[in-house]
Formats: structure tokens, sequence, C-alpha cells
């Protein structure tokens, strides 16, 4: 099967101009000229399509003292809440305005479906207007302190404080989405921010950059910096002047920043990777199930960190869901994404390529039935086939792993005591499905499942104000949702002796 590289006709003419741009970092509010570059490939052709810049230590010191002096200078740090929350929203109103472009560039970046993409830049802005929201409602409490002194009053109260300098870090797989996931709450605390993008898909996050300036926010609120993990993103990370990391990527990366974290005692907010189970009972809706199940493997390739990667079904109707959901798999549309017919886009690179086509090998020689018809398709492009298996075992690489791509084990269940111990046997704890139309059944899984999100008879959607996070080694700390404010806030008591 021949599957055609993205057709850059079909870009408007925006994405074209900012594709031939020399880009730098923002810093202070300026373009900085970058002192190396870095090749921006297009994962549906493996050909490079523009350059970045390579961001170094030098870099990132420049934009962590601006963020660092912007936290502190009064441009920002006398605002109001609701003139912060004014240039959210005004923010918002520019990426729609530009929805366009984003929705282009994120097509030809990730690989992502132009739909998608779509819906994602449309989702960015709905975070950052509910998010612009909590500005003006961050609060304290009173508190009531009777103390054992005779003839003395107190008063107590406390108050939520911007912790200060955020480095946020996120990965390649909804790239806008989650730089906005992390800003949002941010500056509606008050913090500012040093943002570095993967260097894998960079180029929405910069786009953004240009809208932070016409937005008109101070110099030095949200500073960006593109760059390698291993260079840009540690000498963030191990920066003295930050004072909170919000990282999003995998748990190996997670962990040793967290470790990095350490000595200085900086506040973490790991939101890292998982292995979502779907659980289907034999009385749930099996037409919609099979869809739903289908779609939270497949949506982005699986490139989705609570992909449904994991599929627990009842014995009883254990074939006709396997047979339904490969069914599916097969007839989803393999394409770039510009390509308007394409519902299945690329791998991000090589490396991811070759590391899920490496687990359904594996998986197969070890006695695996791959259900899907399909081969990965002979292109230039990472494209890989949606494969589906059952006859694997609980304890396989194939169900324990986070793979990361467009790969589902299937495997049966007896009862709910069954489902909830497969559900729970898995080191991630990220979030999980339950399709049933039970509830009893349903409100007696949902407290066993050791996950940070449950979706029932749906797939888990996220939205502004739902929280999303995990468990075990899917990280702590929560995007979205008036929980995510948490990260950015400290907390500070007041005791007054009134008498
Ligand atoms: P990754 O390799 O961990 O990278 C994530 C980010 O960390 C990238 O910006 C990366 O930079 C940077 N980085 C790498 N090494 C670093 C270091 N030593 N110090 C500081 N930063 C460093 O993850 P990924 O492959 O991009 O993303 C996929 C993972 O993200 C999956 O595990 C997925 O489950 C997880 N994810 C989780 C959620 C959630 O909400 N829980 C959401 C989406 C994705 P470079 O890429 O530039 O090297």
């Amino acid at each position: 099967m021949a599957i055609a590289s993205n057709d850059y006709t079909r870009l408007g003419q925006a994405a074209r101009k900012f594709l031939d741009r020399q880009h730098g970092h923002l810093i202070n509010g300026e373009w900085l000229r970058a002192s190396g570059d870095l090749a921006v490939i297009d994962p549906s052709s493996a050909q490079a399509i523009a350059t970045i810049g390579a961001g170094n230590a030098t870099d990132i010191d420049a934009a962590v003292h601006a963020a660092h002096a912007a936290f502190q200078h009064p441009s920002w740090s006398a605002l109001s809440a609701a003139d912060r929350e004014r240039l959210m929203l005004r923010l918002a109103d520019l990426i729609e305005q530009n929805a366009s472009l984003l929705a282009d560039l994120e097509c030809v970046d990730n690989g992502m479906p132009r739909g998608f993409a779509g819906i994602n830049v449309g989702g960015a802005a709905g975070v950052l207007r509910y998010m612009a929201g909590w500005a003006s409602k961050i609060v304290g409490d009173t508190v009531d302190v009777k103390m054992p002194f005779p003839g003395s009053q107190f008063f107590a109260y406390t108050t939520r404080e911007a912790v200060g300098v955020v480095a946020a870090i996120v990965p390649w797989n909804v790239p806008l989405m989650m730089a906005i996931w992390k800003l949002a709450p941010a500056l509606a605390a008050g913090c500012t921010v040093v943002l570095k993008p993967a260097e894998d898909a960079s180029l929405t996050t910069l786009a953004l950059a240009d809208l932070i300036i016409q937005a008109g926010f101070p110099p030095g609120v949200v500073n960006i910096v593109t760059g390698r993990g291993r260079e840009a993103g540690e000498a963030l990370v191990t920066h003295p002047l930050v004072s909170k990391i919000s990282f999003t990527g995998s748990t190996a990366t997670g962990k040793h920043i967290s470790h990095l974290a350490t000595d200085s005692l900086k506040k973490v907010t790991l939101e890292l990777g998982g292995k979502s189970p779907t659980i289907i009972f034999d009385d749930a809706n099996l037409e919609q199930a099979i869809l739903g199940a289908a779609n939270a493997i497949f949506t982005n390739s699986g490139q989705i960190c609570v992909a449904g990667a994991r599929l627990y079904v009842q014995r009883s109707v254990f074939e006709q869901v396997a047979a339904g959901v490969a069914r599916h798999a097969d007839s989803l549309v393999l394409g770039a994404g510009l390509d308007p017919s394409s519902q299945l886009g690329p791998l991000i690179n090589a490396r991811q390529q070759e590391r899920v086509e490496g687990y359904v090998q594996r998986a197969r020689e070890s006695g695996a039935s791959l259900l899907t018809q399909r081969h990965s398709p002979q292109t230039d492009g990472y494209f890989v086939a949606p494969a589906v298996l059952a006859g694997v075992d609980q304890s396989d690489a194939l169900v324990q792993e986070e793979i990361f791509g467009p790969v589902l084990a299937v495997l049966p269940f007896d009862d709910l005591d069954h489902a909830a111990a497969l559900a729970n046997d898995n080191a991630y704890g990220l979030a999980a499905c339950i399709w049933s139309s039970n509830l009893s059944r349903v409100h007696q899984l949902v407290p066993r499942l050791k996950c940070g999100k449950v979706s029932v008879n749906t797939e888990g959607f996220p939205h502004p104000a739902l929280p999303e996070g995990g468990t075990k080694q899917s990280g702590y700390g929560r995007d979205l949702g008036r929980e995510s404010l948490d990260g950015y806030l400290d907390s500070k008591t007041v005791l007054v002796r009134v008498s």
C-alpha cells in the first residue's frame, strides 16, 4: 500500500510563510536569534520542512532571568486579576483567529490529521478561557482560632500566592494543547513561565509566541526556548531561579527530572505515561463500546497518554468485540495529515515507528494472534498500520508497557473482581473506561480502579473543568480543572493577635 506524503499546496499562505521563517527564542518579549539550528521533520515524508533554534544553557539562563524579573515587575505583579483574565481571553481570541495557521502547522509537524488538529486548537482556546475565569477567584480561608490565653483574641487567615517562575516542559503528542495546559493555570495564578516544547514538534508553540506578544503580555511573563531535552530542558529544570517544574512526558524522564529537583526542593508536577484499560461488560451497548474502544486507542495513532491500550472484554462477548474492534481498525484510512480523507497519521519519528513495530513483532513471535489484516506501508513516512492482538498474557510486555502507538491488546475476563484485578495489574494509573448498562456494577468498579480518571460509556475526552493526571507510575499533580491551580500557588498562614 503506497501512502502519499503531505501535499503542501493544501497549506494556507500563513503556514507556508511561517515554515520559511528563521525561528529564534522568545525571551523578554523579543525574538532572540538561536545560536544553533534543529531540523523540523514532517513525519509523513521524513523530509525537513523548517528549522528551529537549538536552545542551550545560556538561552535558558536569559529566559529564566527574564521570567524572574517579570514576576517582580509591577507590570505583572501589580496587575489586577481582572487584567490577567483579560490578557488570557485576548490570547484565546487570537488562537481562534489564527486557528487555520495553528492547525496546518500541527498537522505537518506532529503528523496528526488536519481535523484532529483543528479540534485541538479550538480546545486550547477553550482551556485558556476556562482558566482565565479562575484568575479572579483565587481565595484563602478565614480560620477561627480560639487560643487558651485569657483575655486574648486572635484572627487568622490564609492567602494564596503565585509560586514564582515556572519551568514548563511538554511532549510532542498534542503540542499546542499540552503547552496551554501548563500556561493557562500558571498565568491565572500570576506566575511567569519558561516553556520548552519538544524538539520533535515545536512549531505551534512558536506560533503561539507571536500571539502572546500580540495579546500584550508584559515582556518576560512568557518565554519560549526550543531545543533538546538533555540540553535546554535540563538547564531549565536545574536553574536556581525556577520555583516550580510542570512536566508532561515519559515516566523515565519524569523520574530523572524529579531527582534533579530534589536538592533545590522545587515543586514538581509530573503528568507521565499510561497503559489505560477499557473494560467492556456483556451488558454494554456493544456497538457503541466497540467504537469507543477503537477510538480510545487509535485517536492520534495511539499517541495519547490516556490511550486505551488494554481492552478487557467479558468472556461471553469476547469474540464479537475483539472482531468488531479489529474490523474498525482495518477500516481506518492511513494517510498524511493534510489529506482530508486521512484518519490515522504517521507516528512522530523513525525511532517510535521502529519501537512500535517491534512490540507487535515480538508479541507475534511469542504466539499472539493478529486480528487485523493490514501491514504497515513501505513509505518514507513513519506510518504504522493499526494492530489488534489477542492470545496474549497479562504479564506480556504488550500488556504491561506503554507502547504509544496504534496497538491494542485484547484479553477476556470472567466477572467484576477479575476485571478489577486485571485493570489494576499494571505499573501505570492514568485512566480507565468502563462500558456497561448496569449502574450498580459500574459504581462498584469505579472506586476499585487505581487511576486518575474513569470514563463510563464514553471515551475519556478532556474537558477544561475536569482534572487530568495520574497515580502510581503515571505521576502526581493535575492539569486542568480548579485543582490545577494548586500546583502554581503557595499558601501563607497569617495569625493576628487583635487583643
Ligand atoms: P519525553 O521523552 O519524556 O519528553 C518530554 C519532554 O521532556 C520533551 O520536551 C523533552 O525534550 C523533554 N526532556 C527530555 N529529557 C529531558 C531532561 N533530561 N531534562 C528536561 N527535559 C527533558 O516524552 P515524549 O516522548 O516527548 O512524550 C511521550 C510521553 O508523554 C508518553 O509517555 C506519554 O504518555 C506522556 N504524556 C503524558 C500525558 C499526561 O497528561 N499524563 C500527556 C501527554 C503525554 P525533547 O523532546 O526536546 O528531547
